[in-house]
């Protein structure tokens, strides 16, 4: 494969664009290479401006569950766009829209579109905090939850992954009403509310992570935390960025059988255009303005030709749930092929998996369950790993942190490259 477009399209991004880059994790500096510009994708297929094919896991980091540049999504937003791309006033999609999501996720009655993933949790984090009148948010070590400074505290994502757990530019001032805790480990939550029973308008978590790589809530641990934020009169919020409608139509909290106060989504909402969202229950999200004190805003919030591609996502998977057992079975084959490379090949690494959503840690222990056992990963290994895989067709995440997405749009065929693929990078490492 030749990389030379790739190459010297960087060397000029990185002119006029800081680290050549809208976003730091796209540039491959976890995995040590430089990164790929994208041309074009369909399906679950994108192509470089070298012309090399890969078949692509990142799905823009989730959103393309149903494969790029899908037909009646990119219909639907030309349609939209003849008719202009932004009033700044109310139009019938939104409503669309909130009706689709509040019918999807029960425990949302009322919901407020954004613009990003990080606008949603800074808008939810600020909602709890006015419903509540306390200042202090527990976040999980690992976790990441966009890059609004209440977050970039102990972060994931790429903060892990390029070593800036804590942003210079973050104040001490709101460091101090961040309190950390350990995931899948109620004690530390417990510990925390001890100290500061009547302070504390929130805990926020990745209901099942993605940004420390994929890390499953122990059995009790999303159920303990329903009870001892209910206790203490603190909001549950799921960030379901990556899990909402992805592991089924409801999220992670479907799954679970956990409703939280309130709850965060992105990507997927907006078919891959720019968008984010945040819900609850009436009580709480009536406090938001106009109606409630809470101010919260957005020139392009609610944009036509997101809320368009949104509403064709949302129709699709909640009329189609064979699309979440076709995903599942897929990635299971998925799972178990990586499994018996594993095996085969002598390499020793952990796979977790839930539904659409996997990572392969490379680590020696037999588990991963928390973001310490996630961090005893070989970042080399992932980084030669992520290389070869590259090179052999097959687009992964450049960071060890990080998910692996099966789409709806990869073929049984795909799933038997990416394990022949899988195999070959392992007996290369
Ligand atoms: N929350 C989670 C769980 C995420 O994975 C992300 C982004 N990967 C965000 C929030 C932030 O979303 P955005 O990048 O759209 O701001």
């Amino acid at each position: 494969m030749k990389f030379n477009k790739s190459i010297e399209a960087f060397v000029a991004a990185k002119q006029r664009i800081p680290g050549g880059v809208n976003s730091p994790v796209r540039a491959f500096k976890s995995v040590n290479a430089d990164p790929v510009f994208i041309e074009r994708a369909k399906g679950a297929r994108v192509w470089d401006i070298d012309g090399n094919e890969y078949l692509d896991f990142v799905a823009s980091w989730g959103p393309m569950i149903l494969g790029h540049a899908h037909e009646e999504i990119v219909k639907t937003v030309q349609e939209a766009a003849e008719r202009g791309t932004s009033y700044g006033a109310p139009t019938l999609v939104e409503t669309q829209m909130a009706e689709l999501i509040t019918s999807m996720v029960p425990s949302i009655e009322k919901v407020r579109m954004v613009n990003s993933g990080t606008e949603a949790t800074m808008s939810a984090l600020r909602l709890a905090r006015g419903f509540t009148g306390r200042d202090l948010v527990v976040k999980f070590a690992g976790c990441y939850h966009g890059h609004a400074d209440s977050f970039l505290i102990k972060a994931g994502s790429g903060a892990i992954t390029l070593g800036l757990p804590d942003s210079p530019g973050v104040t001490k001032a709101s460091a101090k009403d961040t309190l950390t805790a350990e995931y899948n480990n109620l004690e530390s939550v417990e510990e925390l509310f001890k100290k500061h029973s009547n302070e504390i308008a929130a805990v926020i978590l990745e209901p099942v992570t993605g940004n420390m790589g994929v890390v499953l809530p122990e059995p009790g641990f999303l159920e303990g935390l329903r009870e001892i934020t209910r206790e203490h009169g603190a909001m549950l919020i799921f960030d379901e960025v990556i899990t909402g409608f992805r592991l089924a139509p409801g999220g992670a909290q479907q799954h679970f059988g956990i409703e939280p106060d309130l709850t965060t989504f992105g990507k997927i909402i907006g078919g891959g255009l720019p968008v984010g969202a945040y819900g609850g229950r009436n009580e709480i999200m009536d406090k938001l303005a106009p109606d409630g004190p809470v101010y919260q805003a957005g020139t392009l919030s609610g944009n036509p030709l997101a809320m368009a591609a949104g509403c064709v996502m949302l129709n699709t998977l909640k009329n189609n749930p064979s699309i979440y057992e076709e995903m599942e079975r897929k990635a299971a084959k998925l799972e178990a092929g990586i499994k018996a490379n594993l095996q085969a090949t002598g390499v020793s690494g952990v796979v977790n998996r839930l539904g659409s959503m996997m990572t392969l840690f490379f680590t020696d222990l037999p588990e991963v369950k928390s973001f310490a056992d996630a961090m005893t990963s070989d970042t080399n290994k992932y980084a030669s790993y992520f290389k070869k895989s590259l090179e052999s067709g097959i687009y992964l995440a450049p960071s060890q942190f990080e998910s692996l997405f099966v789409s709806a749009a990869h073929t049984d065929e795909d799933i038997d490259t990416i394990i022949a693929a899988n195999k070959a990078a392992l007996q290369s490492l």
